[in-house]
């Protein structure tokens, strides 16, 4: 094989990296190191109208974050239009692309009468066979074959063809000066030595565009494998509205990177030995890009959660991560002792919180009424105890039994009193760390309240 190159060509049109782009830029980079090769990042920022700003700043965070680095780029389309511009002359001096000055109106009208006529929305070369270049504002679109077919091979998918009759005479050259996608996409994979175009399964109908360009420029063509798009879990497509899908959006949610990452790796793939569970390291060893599933792989939440919490379970450093995800609001020292109560029990970063805030602040509201006499009867029965968690439980019980009150209600009471909450970590051993004159203070304060 060549020397591998891949890329992601993401366009700073979003919020952030969409959670499909760091799908499609996890396969890219573990293909390319796979293979010893390189995997850089393009930034095709030629749509103007859509541009968003900071929206690059954001990707290329969120590819670090990922653990996704990048050998070469950012490169901008934007700095590169004098190349563009001149590839899309050279077209036209070969006779495979042709200056068009329909106005905005005319394509409008154009559309129009194609619907009504229930026929496919495409340029009608009226511009094609002009013999002269006119003064004014014009485009330069693609010269497609009337007659003939077109054709490339996918890795994952086999041989896919279109007729050239149904591919439109595609803009290449707006006339702000810029490409169209389809012009700087083969441009820039042929000059930046691209060998596999990876991308979303979104791309194919655009593919047979490139292919012509390629073979109109005379380059030869890269090796294409068009993944599946990702789907929510009612097999609709990944969408704002049914799913965040915002890397920057799990990063607030407390996922850690390694998690998401191998959950991305499973969605279309499997590890030859069945693991669900490894390291992007483990993968570059064994990963085979035509074993890539076809069939659209859910998008699942809850499972990404499962693995999340595989991951922090076994994590060395959550204090340390649980630390920085709060900034630094609670202390290191503070948080290390209460990790062996909560870390069974939690999926996300900020989980933490919702578990083991009550360690940090008292609680203000309760999720359930609370007893004044059975917060003065736990209260008394925890005053003398040693304040050590088997003594706690033996102190109540015996109290308990004493009185002919069910112990399961003293720890329930006990519970809502100093934490506010009905369920959370295991309720003594947190008294223990949480100390005698705080419990105290929480049953005093709420027994009065
Ligand atoms: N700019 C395209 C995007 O936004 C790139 C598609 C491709 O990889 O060719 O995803």
């Amino acid at each position: 094989m060549n020397a591998v190159r891949t890329r992601i060509a993401p366009s700073p049109t979003g919020v952030d990296l969409h959670i499909g782009n760091a799908y499609t830029a996890l396969i890219n980079y573990v293909f390319a190191k796979k293979h010893n090769g390189q995997f850089i990042v393009r930034i095709e920022d030629t749509d103007r109208t859509r541009f968003v700003e900071g929206s690059e700043k954001r990707i290329l965070a969120s590819l670090a974050w990922l653990g996704i680095p990048y050998d070469e780029g950012p490169f901008h389309q934007s700095e590169r239009l004098d190349i563009y511009k001149k590839c899309a002359e050279e077209l036209v001096e070969k006779g495979h692309a042709y200056y068009c000055y329909c106005t905005q109106e005319r394509l409008a009208q154009m559309r129009k009468d194609q619907e009504a006529r229930h026929e496919p929305p495409m340029y009608d070369g009226t511009c094609k066979n002009l013999k002269s270049k006119k003064d004014g504002p014009h485009v330069i679109r693609l010269n497609v074959p009337e007659t003939g077919v077109t054709k490339f091979t996918d890795v994952i998918r086999g041989e896919i063809s279109f007729e050239n009759k149904l591919i439109d005479d595609q803009v290449i050259l707006k006339s702000d000066g810029y490409p169209t996608y389809h012009l700087g996409v083969v441009v820039d994979d042929h000059l930046m030595n691209i060998s596999h175009v990876i991308r979303g399964e979104e791309w194919i109908s655009s593919t047979p565009k490139h292919v012509l360009l390629y073979q109109f420029f005379g380059w030869e063509l890269p090796i294409y494998a068009h993944m599946p798009l990702l789907r929510n879990p009612d097999k609709s497509k990944l969408s704002k509205r049914k799913n965040p899908v915002w890397s920057s959006f799990y990063r607030e949610q407390g996922f850690l990177p390694e998690a998401i990452v191998n959950y991305l790796a499973t969605l279309a793939w499997a590890h030859p030995e069945g693991k669900e569970v490894f390291t992007i390291e483990e993968m570059m060893k064994v990963f085979d890009l035509t074993q890539i599933q076809t069939t659209a792989p859910v998008f699942d939440v809850d499972k990404l959660r499962w693995m999340n919490g595989e991951y922090i379970r076994k994590d060395s450093d959550l204090g340390k991560k649980i630390f920085e995800f709060y900034s630094h609001i609670y202390p290191i020292s503070q948080i290390t002792p209460i990790l062996p109560l909560v870390r069974e029990r939690m999926h996300t970063l900020a989980e933490f919180a919702t578990l083991a805030g009550f360690f940090f602040e008292r609680p203000h509201e309760f999720e359930r009424p609370k007893s004044a006499e059975l917060v003065q009867f736990v209260k008394s029965a925890l005053t003398n105890c040693d304040w050590n968690h088997d003594v706690m439980e033996k102190a109540i019980r015996d109290a308990a039994e004493k009185e002919g009150i069910k112990a399961r209600d003293v720890f329930m009471e006990l519970r809502v009193a100093v934490t506010g909450k009905t369920v959370g970590p295991p309720l003594l051993e947190s008294l223990e760390i949480l100390g005698r004159d705080e419990t105290h203070k929480r049953l005093s304060g709420v027994a009065y309240a």
